[in-house]
């Protein structure tokens, strides 16, 4: 027992992250090993697919993603860098990248067949997006862009006169550029559910793990159903704050997050300045954390940014070693 013990916690101070899909019995067993040998962190073992996130939006998530991918990529590692921000995919841009579709996706929509319909009206009750009108025992008018394929009317349709139809809601991309390989998500201008773009880049990430050592999983901001989404793909997560009253309180929230989620995370402060340092480690600290690494607030990172170098700094320098497990 106590050698399957020293065992585990070797394992556990070597290894800074718990992965989200170990089992729940691993985790109870690695905490109380964790505990006995006063590891301060538990993680495991493969740091592949590591997620770019932090609750607030434009504290340099992409920044910090697109540095160290591009990091990776100088070490002659293979990088697939993901940009999940569907809403507001901005990668690309600022590694200068010219965007290629992969695939359209698409999300199913209510289609009538008339014929069978008897304009009863009962779809348009149970329609909870107002995407069906029925009015003075009309047909059914049907608005595509309120549709979210739920199926409610589907199946109330006492005459089986609604089936499926779809509708393209995104696309996903690839590029390439600074030795990295780009996967880029974007939803359909005035489409609401962005979660359908995320999920496929997702699975495509899933079935393209396995060709790289690196994948970076590029967040939306928030905490909202995109970024589960991402984050359910990744093995560990570094959250990106700014060292202000708002950057702390929506790095609590995303560290929340991914204590329910299990992901095991590191803190990195951006656009960091000397006498700042507690409002981010207030925060970390609740989680028995140091803040991890912190990027400067600079002029050379800010003029880099604008013109689309991706930022040079040992900040990112000792992400990329903790990644390849020498620090
Ligand atoms: S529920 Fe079916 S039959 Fe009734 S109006 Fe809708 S489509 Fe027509
Ligand atoms: S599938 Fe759902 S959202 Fe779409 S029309 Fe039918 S009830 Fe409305």
């Amino acid at each position: 027992m106590l050698g399957l013990i020293g065992e585990i916690s070797s394992l556990l101070k070597n290894q800074r992250f718990l992965g989200p899909k170990k089992c729940k019995a691993f985790l109870r067993v690695s905490r109380f090993c964790s505990t006995l040998c006063g590891a301060t962190t538990i993680e495991s073992g493969i740091m592949k697919v590591i997620g770019v996130t932090g609750g607030k939006g434009g504290t340099g998530k992409s920044t910090v993603a697109c540095a160290l991918a591009v990091e990776l990529g100088r070490r002659g590692r293979k990088v697939l860098l993901c940009d999940m921000d569907a809403d507001c995919p901005n990668d690309h841009l600022l590694l200068g990248i010219e965007r290629k579709r992969r695939c359209m996706v698409y999300q199913r929509i209510a289609k009538w067949d008339f014929d069978k319909c008897d304009n009863c009206g009962k779809c348009a009750l149970v329609c909870r997006n107002n995407a069906i009108v029925c009015v003075g025992g009309n047909a059914p008018m049907f608005m595509a862009k309120q549709c979210n394929g739920c199926g409610a009317c589907v199946i109330e349709c006492p005459r089986k006169a609604i089936s499926w139809d779809k509708k393209v809601v995104g696309a996903v991309y690839n590029g390439r550029g600074f030795g990295v390989d780009l996967l880029s998500c974007e939803l359909e201008i005035n489409e609401p559910v962005s979660e359908i773009v995320v999920a496929k880049a997702c699975d495509i990430v899933s079935e393209d793990k396995g060709k790289y050592d690196y994948v970076i999983v590029d967040t939306a901001a928030g905490t909202h159903c995109d970024v589960i989404a991402a984050l359910g793909v990744c093995d560990a997560a570094l959250c990106i704050t700014e060292p202000t009253p708002l950057g702390a309180h929506d790095l609590e929230l995303i560290c929340r997050l991914l204590s329910r989620m299990d992901v095991g995370f590191e803190v990195v402060v951006n656009r960091y300045e000397k006498g700042r340092d507690e409002i981010a480690d207030k925060v970390v600290s609740m989680y028995g954390k140091d803040v991890f690494a912190k990027v400067p607030y600079s002029k050379k990172i800010m003029m880099d940014y604008s013109n689309g170098v991706p930022v040079k700094h040992k900040s990112i320098d000792k992400i990329a070693d903790w990644m390849e497990g020498s620090l």
